[in-house]
């Protein structure tokens, strides 16, 4: 079976000495870029293409935000906490009134639940990825190998551009 092997991997002869010591922000730092739609590792922006499509790589980095497959199912999670924890004010809030005031109309606060449970998630979308992208990466440090290929993506971005 193994008669043809696999080319020689390049990536350990392009190794420079410098990507084994990168230091990795503080997760405070991290989780406050990702609340702000930044990347996690290097704080630059224009993450996105569009409200929902998120580029695949940081454009000042080469952070692959996808580190394994499902990755963004986290996202998800963030997104589902934020709506539920929305909901959970309206039927608090409405649970205090309806106490204070027994002829208080349930239609406002079926309204303002209608209307967090279909529009946060939409507007939460970009900030949860970010977020969870944070999140994953101050729990789980970048790979060498991730590193590398984040500079390798911007090594040949570079080329692309210079060429
Ligand atoms: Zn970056």
């Amino acid at each position: 079976m193994a008669s043809h092997p696999e080319p020689e991997e390049p990536l350990a002869a392009e190794l420079r000495a410098d990507d084994a010591l990168e230091r990795a922000a503080p997760w405070d730092v991290m989780v406050k870029r990702g609340l702000r739609k930044r990347c996690p590792r290097c704080g630059g922006g224009h993450l996105f293409r569009s409200w929902v499509r998120m580029r695949e790589r940081c454009p000042r980095c080469g952070f692959k935000f996808e580190r394994e497959p499902g990755f963004f199912l986290g996202a998800y999670f963030v997104n589902f906490a934020v709506t539920e924890g929305l909901l959970f004010i309206v039927v608090t809030a409405f649970i205090i009134i309806k106490n204070a005031n027994a002829d208080a109309s349930v239609v406002p606060p079926l309204i303002a639940g209608g209307a967090f449970a279909v529009l946060a998630p939409v507007i939460c979308y970009p900030f949860a990825r970010t977020l969870w992208s944070a999140i994953d990466l101050a729990m789980t440090p970048l790979e060498l190998e991730e590193i590398v290929a984040a500079r390798d993506h911007l090594d040949q971005k570079d080329g692309k551009e210079a060429a």
